[in-house]
């Protein structure tokens, strides 16, 4: 750097979400040539952050920050402090001396969720299609092996969505294998198949569904080599760096008859997607019907309470009933229902061999 001997002991960071755009002059050594990678923290990460956003909160006996940690993978740091933050929010709101468990629990699913919208109007109908539509994603998560488990599934309203059907994967994933991906495109399928199966019409409820599973079939096909007929090969250079996992510009360096395979297999995969998810969902219908029923009595159910639906066994009573909202019909322009997942891990996909930055 100019102004600056080498053995003067000064050492210059910068940070930068962008290092593709950097003049390379920038780069030589001697400048800025060190470069270290930032990416979502792992579980002792987590753990290490959490301490530090809560320090001066008073923490309840029943919080364990381990646990908490390791109930959050692909958390970056600023959703730790906005969890700690809103926790501490729902703690002061029932005027509580410190943050217990439950209030973690409920600032984990506003960070994860968005926050739930109580007082939109929703009529009966189209609670029934948001339940049979959140019963499909859920059931064809249950009965695919190597599915990320379900957290929890609801229909109330958060954010732009009717209903959120959330998964939690286990540990920290940095590569996903190929079933798990397909798999991943059948449970974006399951909210519309259950639709067309058991309610025989089709909604705009799923758009956001259908959406992402045609991004990540596409995906699989022209970035990570997973269609046979077209091979390990990649299509569409993409106009940055790859690991900050945004897409900018795709440069076609294809002819146009391989864009036309390309098409077919996309539509290949998300077709077969949808068709494994019709036939999961067909083949227990009594279990879609029982899930939907149950949500639509709770409004919310909770991984564990899912498992003992699936059983057979029966519920827990309610400990307080689902507060009623109006039903009327909605203003125009119901907003969209996508199965939501860890925040930005549809950016993560897009390169499963590193994690991106938030
Ligand atoms: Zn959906």
């Amino acid at each position: 750097m100019d102004g600056f001997e080498s053995n003067e002991g000064v050492i210059l960071i910068a940070a930068s979400n962008r290092p593709d755009v950097l003049d390379p002059a920038l780069l030589r050594p001697g400048r800025f040539d060190r470069r270290v990678v930032v990416p979502r923290p792992d579980v002792r990460g987590r753990l290490a952050i959490l301490k530090v956003h809560t320090r001066s909160i008073p923490l309840s006996q029943d919080v364990d920050l381990d646990i908490l940690a390791r109930g959050t993978p692909g958390f970056c740091g600023a959703d730790l402090e906005s969890m700690v933050n809103e926790a501490a929010l729902f703690a002061a709101r029932y005027n509580k001396n410190h943050v217990d468990a439950q209030d973690f629990d409920k600032a984990k699913d506003k960070v994860l969720m968005g926050a739930e919208r109580r007082s939109m109007i929703i009529s009966d109908d189209e609670k029934r299609v948001t339940a049979y539509h959140e019963a499909g994603h859920t059931l064809v998560a249950k009965l695919l092996p190597d599915t990320d488990p379900i957290h929890k599934v609801t229909i109330i309203p958060r954010g732009m969505a009717l209903g959120t059907t959330q998964q939690l994967p286990i540990d920290e994933k940095h590569t996903y294998p190929k079933e798990y991906l397909l798999s991943q495109i059948a449970i974006l399928y399951g909210g519309r198949a259950a639709e067309e199966l058991i309610l025989e019409e089709a909604t705009t409820g799923a758009g956001n569904d259908i959406e992402r599973a045609t991004e990540l079939a596409r995906s699989m096909v022209c970035e990570w080599g997973m269609s046979e007929t077209l091979g390990p090969l990649a299509f569409g250079k993409r106009d940055e760096q790859v690991f900050l996992g945004r897409d900018l510009a795709y440069q076609k360096d294809f002819s146009e008859q391989t864009a036309q395979t390309i098409d077919g297999e996309i539509r290949r995969i998300c077709t077969e997607g949808f068709v494994k998810a019709r036939r999961l969902l067909s083949e227990n219908l009594p279990l879609v019907r029982r899930l939907a029923e149950a949500l639509l009595e709770r409004e919310v159910l909770e991984g564990d309470e899912i498992d003992r639906i699936i059983r057979g066994e029966a519920l827990a009573p309610l400990r307080e009933p689902p507060r009623s909202r109006p039903t009327h019909r909605p203003a125009a322009g119901v907003g969209d229902d996508p199965v939501s997942d860890l925040p930005g891990l549809a950016a993560s996909l897009r390169n499963p061999k590193l994690v991106p930055e938030s």
